[in-house]
């Protein structure tokens, strides 16, 4: 008979932690604490292939489910002493869902499932306690109508607030027993009114509701998206938790806490954590009351003046800690973990690796590694590689003024300033206009993911360290400030006010991650630091990895920033960028304008020395290091004017007819730029232009030999070649110009001539190519637009309809579309090597900073990666993964 269900409880369990492919993350762990012999209330999980049955037969169940779920039911009975559904001795229960990764937008929790009429009396009078069993009783109908029944969590607080008002009470707790019996039958008669049926008093009935409502929110919106986000496939289904309920509510010696066994945001090697005195699991996440330290030491770090844990239930405390450590050896890894403590007795509700900041990340990696616990290798995949980029971001410069505005908790580090918005949709649309947003909201949910994504920043008024914003923040690694209580938000007139102070949306402001402050306007920030636990982790990836990695630079203070963070050469410097300089566009124009080679030439002569100017400082800088120069590549339209006022000025300028300047912009213009005058196209055209720049770089080369006393060997590169003779022709003049100049100078240089592989043409005629090219560069921006026929600049515009129906993945020119393009790439890396074995290949599009992509070229044997400066780490990291994973992979 097929087993659907899987029991745990009293020190073993049917499941273990590496079945959580059938049992979810939760269930697996649950299980696997079981087997630890840890405190846990017994229970059984319904497995994942329950809900993929449950989609494949038209939302129905197995035959053999029900029998099972009530023999795991009279199990967990067997162990509590009590009976489900039986009105002197009830089984109370607490339905969960669980996904093979945690996953927010699903159907979360019911509490106190079983209650009803009659059982409420039950538990009154079992814990001798009645306001206690009755506001339990309301919380399960409250949070079973909105969950499973779909009726709205406020319609219930309205009549709580208004029950309250006209009582005057302000405090949930100032409620009796006998209030929460009226508030209960309320609750009843609003469940009656929206639904035309009863709240349901069958326990039985409340079980399978809350149970068709987990497999129902697997395929809800919010879930899908999550799942879209995250590349989950919907196949992987959810499992449904089933646990005895333990109270944290019942009185002054009862508590429920969530923890991490290490700091979350700093990785500091301390229990870290927080806990509520007598309050439900829900009540410490919503933020709703202020909760207070687990530990001492937190306490007193927070200058908190309520008591900690550790000072309140010294025993359950210690039992806590001891198991907090156990897990962690046991894992592995940092644990995030939640617990109760009912009438002085500790259980443990979950355990699962914690979320981190990266700074935590590398911390803990690097901890862990130096123990011993894990590898060197293991530390190196442990960090994320495009986590990193949070470290790489700017911090407030501790001298600078700060005007502070507000101090709530520093949710997750990094410092961000932006035009305030007030939701989610606005920060979508404002990032889509390039402007910074800071998202500014009295709490998030799930439904803010798009939001906080486009957001620079986050800020919330309410909710604490382990509030929806704090953690989704921390995995986005986006800096976020919660629950900075003194500041008022009205969505409505969209302005946020604190202390007598009122700032609109557009308005600027700045977060601080690391501290918790708001402050007004924009603040100084200051440069990440690179070493430490950073540099020892890098120091492990770069003993690791196969492929060197270069940066994309062309100015000097882009080759030292990309030296700083390890570049090791450039891979990709783009000529052009250097021409638009004030005084330099002048003699481009020129150029350009002339009709004649002759003409032509007199402009360049001009531009010669300030190129080679900057290549000197550029191979100065590089010392020791390979530069790959690549010579004009756009088309050149791109330097002229294009509005009439701007074509008056610079006619004007340069002393030229406006009309000779309008006439040859129009011969310039082409319908489709990008597919025409430009590469080794306008070389061939202008072949002056590649002579100049030649000129420059192999000058260059001797006076910067000269000065730093090591060689400099250049490499030259082609851009845009499709076919190997014009690769070829514009090679004669670069060897021609070469030899010129060491003739001149009367030294050798040595230097190579190689190509960009960016058109379909040029990958699939590689063999042919390399006949020619010393070197290749997969240009894997044109290679895309070209594959695709889309073009890189607009494609913005309906990428995000062909993301939405599933049409493509992912943006392939941010990650690498591994079946098109990458075979393209493939069969020119074959082609080449079969041509010129060990023929030096590396890939210089925007593609070389993404982890996913970098992982590719690994498959692809490609020499290096280049990417932008500020990327340089990330891709030395991701370097180092794709090794070990080409390993692993054997
Ligand atoms: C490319 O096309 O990938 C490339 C690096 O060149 P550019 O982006 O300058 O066209
Ligand atoms: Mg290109």
């Amino acid at each position: 008979m097929a087993k659907w269900v899987y029991s745990f409880g009293d020190g073993k369990a049917e499941g273990a932690a590496d079945m959580r492919n059938l049992l979810g993350g939760k269930g697996a762990n649950l299980a696997e604490m079981s087997n630890l012999g840890l405190p846990v209330p017994p229970g059984f999980t319904i497995t994942t292939e329950v809900c993929t049955y449950y989609y494949d037969n038209g939302q129905t169940y197995p035959a053999e489910l029900a029998a099972q779920v009530d023999e795991a039911l009279g199990q967990i009975g067997a162990l509590t002493g009590r009976t489900f559904g039986d009105a002197k001795n009830p089984l109370l229960v607490s339905v969960r869902s669980g996904a093979r990764t945690s996953m927010p937008g699903m159907m979360d929790t019911v509490l106190n499932l079983g209650l009803n009429d009659e059982t409420v009396g039950a538990v009154a009078d079992e814990s001798g306690d009645a306001r206690f069993a009755y506001d339990s009783y309301r919380r399960f109908i409250q949070m079973y109508s909105d969950v499973v029944l779909g009726v709205e969590h406020h319609s219930f607080e309205e009549i709580l607030e208004i029950f309250k008002e006209n009582n005057g009470y302000t405090l949930d707790t100032e409620l009796t027993a006998d209030d929460w019996k009226v508030i209960i039958e309320r609750f009843k008669a609003l469940v009656q009114e929206e639904l035309d049926e009863p709240f349901p008093q069958d326990p039985k009935a409340q079980i399978w509701g809350a149970i068709g409502a987990v497999f129902g929110s697997w395929m809800n919106q919010r879930a899908k998206t999550y799942r879209r986000l995250h590349d989950i496939p919907a196949s992987w289904g959810t499992a449904v938790n089933v646990q005895a309920m333990v109270f944290g509510n019942m009185g002054e010696s009862s508590a429920t806490g969530v923890a991490f066994t290490r700091d979350p945001a700093t990785g500091e090697n301390a229990l870290y954590g927080e806990f509520l005195v007598n309050a439900q699991g829900e009540d410490v996440v919503a933020g709703i009351r202020t909760p207070q330290n687990i530990t001492e030491a937190a306490r007193i770090a927070a200058k908190s003046d309520k008591p900690s844990l550790e000072t309140v239930m010294p025993e359950a405390f210690a039992e806590f800690d001891g198991i907090c450590q156990k897990l962690e050896s046991h894992y592995r890894d940092m644990q995030d973990v939640e617990f109760t403590i009912e009438r002085g007795k500790l259980w443990m509700l979950q355990t699962r690796s914690g979320k981190r900041t990266a700074r935590a990340a590398l911390k803990i990696a690097v901890d862990m590694a130096n123990d011993g616990l894990i590898t060197k290798d293991e530390a190196v995949l442990r960090v994320g590689a495009s986590a990193l980029d949070q470290l790489l971001h700017p911090t407030i410069d501790p001298d600078a003024k700060r005007d502070v505005l507000a101090t709530g908790l520093p949710a997750s580090p990094g410092a961000a300033c932006g035009e305030l918005v007030f939701n989610s949709d606005e920060a979508v649309e404002a990032a889509a206009a390039e402007k910074n947003v800071i998202l500014a909201r009295v709490e998030t949910s799930p439904e803010d993911i798009h939001g906080m994504h486009a957001a620079q920043g986050i800020l919330t008024t309410r909710g604490g360290m382990t509030s929806h914003a704090a953690v989704v923040a921390r995995g986005m690694g986006k800096p976020c400030v919660s629950g900075a209580g003194s500041v008022r938000i009205d969505y409505r007139a969209e302005t946020l006010s604190v202390g007598g102070r009122t700032f609109k949306r557009g308005d600027i402001v700045t977060i601080d991650g690391a501290t918790g402050q708001v402050l007004a306007g924009s603040v100084a920030m200051l440069k990440p630091e690179l070493t430490g636990d950073f540099g020892t982790l890098m120091e492990w990836a770069d003993a690791t990895r196969r492929m060197k990695v270069r940066a994309n630079a062309e100015t000097p203070k882009d080759a030292r920033t990309a030296r700083e963070f390890g570049a090791e050469g450039i891979g990709l410097c783009r000529t052009e960028h250097m021409f638009f300089d004030e005084g330099r566009i002048l003699a481009m124009r020129e150029m350009i304008l002339a009709e004649t080679p002759e003409g032509r030439r007199t402009a360049l002569a001009k531009l010669l020395p300030m190129q080679r100017q900057d290549f000197i400082e550029i191979f100065e800088i590089m010392h020791g290091l390979p530069v790959t120069i690549r010579l004009l590549d756009p088309p050149l339209h791109e330097f002229l004017p294009h509005t009439d006022e701007e074509m008056a000025e610079v006619a004007e300028a340069m002393g030229v007819d406006v009309e000779r300047l309008r006439r040859r912009a129009h011969t310039l213009s082409e319908f489709n730029p990008m597919l025409g005058h430009r590469g080794c196209r306008l070389l061939i055209s202008f072949p002056e232009v590649a002579e100049m720049q030649a000129r420059a770089i192999f000058e260059a080369a001797v006076a910067a030999a000269k000065k730093t006393g090591a060689p400099v060997e250049p490499e030259v590169m082609v851009p845009l070649v499709g076919i190997k003779k014009e690769l070829d022709v514009v090679k004669e003049r670069i060897d021609a110009v070469a030899k010129e100049v060491m003739a001149e100078a009367g030294v050798t240089i040595v230097y190579q001539v190689g190509t960009m592989i960016e058109l379909p043409r040029a990958a699939l005629k590689a063999d042919e190519i390399a006949g020619s090219a010393e070197f290749f560069s997969f240009g894997t921006n044109d290679l895309t637009q070209t594959t695709f026929g889309i073009s890189r600049d607009d494609a913005g515009s309906f990428l995000g309809d062909y993301q939405q129906q599933g049409i493509i993945e992912q943006d392939p020119f941010v990650s690498i579309d591994r079946e098109g393009v990458g075979e393209l790439m493939k069969i020119g890396a074959e082609r080449g090597r079969s041509v010129r074995p060990g023929i030096k290949m590396g890939i210089c599009g925007e593609h070389g900073g993404d982890p996913s992509s970098i992982d590719f070229c690994e498959t692809v044997g490609l020499d290096y990666v280049s990417c932008s400066p500020y990327r340089v780490p990330i891709a030395r990291l991701a370097a180092a993964q794709a090794a070990l994973k080409a390993r692993q992979d054997g």
